[in-house]
């Protein structure tokens, strides 16, 4: 390819759906700082996380502050409010990781409201990377925090005792977008039916702080009713949440089977890394979810949003229904609407 058609591609791709970096003078101007993050629910995360930034503050603190609103919101799928597995138990996985390549997760938590600062303080505290059920519990109450009730929020109370009485492991795409839904998505409703039917629910936040630097987050209860002990892509570094300060950083959201399989936020760093838009590269690495078995594809979903040095966004999906909150300059969240793989 030549490279006057490379950078027509680049331009035209970042022209879809987001395109913040400018030219000027021959040198492209940063677009920081800017925070991104999965689903319209992202506008509370983005929310609690833009005064951070707004102030010249760390991306690292800016994400910190976005996992803690959302895992204080009763209502979403994402902390302690979230569906329970099948035995009735929440267990809720997160990962954290900063512009130095430091990171931290943790997974089959239970009890503790923040899983994320818990995170954050095994990457701060300890040589190790990731703690996992009892052993993550007990370091989180070693370092003070709280252990919360067992008891389900009514919301996830009420949708447990209807999938009970199938008890189908079935996870239903987008629900929380179908027009028939009357309370829509993540903030303005839980992401569960009344008649127990749900999905799989996640916040992914990234973000490039005003220095430069890049950080990123996951936090999520998992898969609704999914079998005890099951962990996702979320708290894996690599798979739910990736960061290369000299690059970019990419999260998702979705069916994290699928996204264990392709190591997909690494994935997609790497791809940006070889010259891709950050849209391009979502792009390419859903594709590369799909290729193997088109038909399996067909009935998950999975959505990537990524962010390159310069500032750039971009986002792509398995299905349609995938969609990302920005807030840059001015500070109001706008959510977009990924494209996707099958319309
Ligand atoms: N990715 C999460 C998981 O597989 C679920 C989700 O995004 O809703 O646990």
């Amino acid at each position: 390819m030549t490279s006057n058609r490379r950078s027509f591609l680049r331009f035209s791709a970042l022209a879809l759906p987001f395109a913040p970096a400018t030219k000027l003078f021959g040198k492209t101007a940063v677009n920081k700082p800017i925070i991104v993050s999965t689903w319209d629910s992202g506008q509370i995360a983005n929310g609690a996380a833009w005064p951070v930034l707004e102030k010249g503050g760390k991306a690292l603190d800016a994400v910190e502050q976005a996992a803690i609103a959302i895992e204080n919101d009763i209502n979403c799928c994402v902390g302690l409010g979230g569906n329970p597995d099948r035995d009735g138990h929440v267990t809720l996985d997160a990962c954290i990781m900063d512009e130095k390549a430091n990171c931290g997760a943790v997974a089959f938590l239970e009890r503790i409201k923040h899983p994320i600062s818990v995170a954050r303080k095994l990457m701060e505290t300890t040589p190790h990377v990731f703690l996992v059920g009892e052993g993550a519990q007990q370091f989180a109450l070693a370092n003070g925090f709280k252990l919360e009730s067992a008891k389900l929020s009514p919301d996830a109370e009420k949708s447990y005792k209807q999938w009970l009485k199938k008890a189908e492991y079935k996870p239903v795409i987008n629900i929380e977008h179908q027009q028939s839904h009357p309370k829509g998505h993540g903030p303005f409703a839980p992401s569960r039916l009344e008649d127990g039917s749900f999905n799989h629910d996640t916040m992914g936040t990234i973000a490039l702080d005003a220095s430069g630097d890049l950080s990123g987050m996951c936090t999520t209860s998992g898969m609704g009713f999914k079998m005890r002990g099951r962990v996702g892509d979320s708290p894996i570094i690599g798979a739910g949440l990736f960061v290369d300060n000299e690059v970019g950083a990419a999260t998702s959201s979705g069916q994290g089977e699928e996204v264990i399989r392709v190591c997909g936020t690494h994935l997609v760093v790497e791809l940006m890394r070889s010259g891709l838009t950050p849209a391009e590269a979502c792009k390419k690495a859903i594709e590369r979810i799909v290729k193997p078995n088109p038909e399996r594809a067909k009935t998950f979903q999975v959505g990537f949003i990524a962010i390159n040095k310069q500032g750039e966004v971009g986002a792509y999906s398995v299905q349609k229904g995938f969609n990302y909150t920005v807030t840059e300059k001015g500070g109001k969240g706008k959510v977009f609407n990924a494209e996707s793989y099958f319309s």
